[in-house]
């Protein structure tokens, strides 16, 4: 379903992202890991149209969307849950979840993806009417989860779900991600610092070092990997 290939992109004159490959498979979760400043999110920005990249291709659904605009994008079905929430804060929840519905069928199919939402965050129903500032971090976190399930994602990007948050609040976030994957075929992207909790979620991973893919392998593979336990395990 996702292809990348010798992705090259940056800021400006610098470059950050250097021959980055992968692939993500239908209803597969796949992490990509690496410490802060590595280069992940710069490769979602890539991904989603939002940094231009300098060379490489990404192929979603047999297109090329490489240097396509980033609503082209989010039109062919790749959703991202950004880092930090980016939540309009003094608007409600309902609110929030409304702007998830981008365009002509995300807003036909509004209505029935809401429920769908209210099922996977029951939390979210009874706060529907509350402004989603004044919702705790996990709240908040299942708020841009949910919003971005209304926009009908093919590939739901999920860029480090568990930054701020309570382990056991991460746990509930990333099961849904697990259940979305297995039930409904959408694939995710799950981009994190932990690694823990990212390769006990994921199928498979690639490990990202310098704005390299250092590793790659099964989830499994890469937790008993001498390297991984080492640099990121502290084991
Ligand atoms: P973190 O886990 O801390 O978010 P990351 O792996 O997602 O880290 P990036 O945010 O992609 O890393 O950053 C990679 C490099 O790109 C860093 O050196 C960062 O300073 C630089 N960078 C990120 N955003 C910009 C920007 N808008 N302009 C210039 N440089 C940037």
């Amino acid at each position: 379903m996702l292809k990348v290939e010798k992705l090259n992109a940056g800021y400006g004159p610098v470059n950050i992202l250097w021959d980055i490959s992968f692939t993500l498979n239908d209803g597969e979760i796949v992490a990509i890991l690496g410490s802060n400043g590595a280069g992940k999110t710069t490769m979602v920005r890539a991904i989603t149209g939002m940094v231009k990249p300098t060379s490489g291709s990404v192929i979603f659904n047999g297109e090329e969307i490489c240097k396509k605009s980033s609503r082209f994008i989010l039109d062919a079905g790749i959703v991202q849950v950004p880092e930090g929430r980016q939540l309009f804060t003094e608007m409600t929840v309902l609110e929030n979840l409304q702007m998830g519905a981008f365009n002509k069928e995300t807003k036909e199919h509004f209505n029935e993806n809401l429920e769908k939402c209210y099922k996977w965050f029951p939390k979210l129903k009874e706060r529907a009417k509350q402004a989603a500032g004044t919702l705790s971090g996990g709240e908040q976190q299942m708020v841009a989860v949910a919003r971005a399930l209304i926009g009908m994602p093919k590939l739901l990007i999920l860029d480090e779900p568990s930054l701020g948050l309570a382990p056991n609040i991460v746990d509930d976030i990333l099961n849904v991600a697990k259940t979305l994957a297995r039930e409904t075929n959408i694939s995710v992207l799950l981009v994190e610092q932990d690694i823990t909790k990212a390769l006990a979620t994921a199928d498979r991973g690639y490990v990202i070092e310098n704005g390299r893919v250092a590793l790659e392998g099964s989830a499994k593979d890469l937790s008993t990997n001498e390297h991984v336990k080492k640099a990121y395990l502290g084991i």
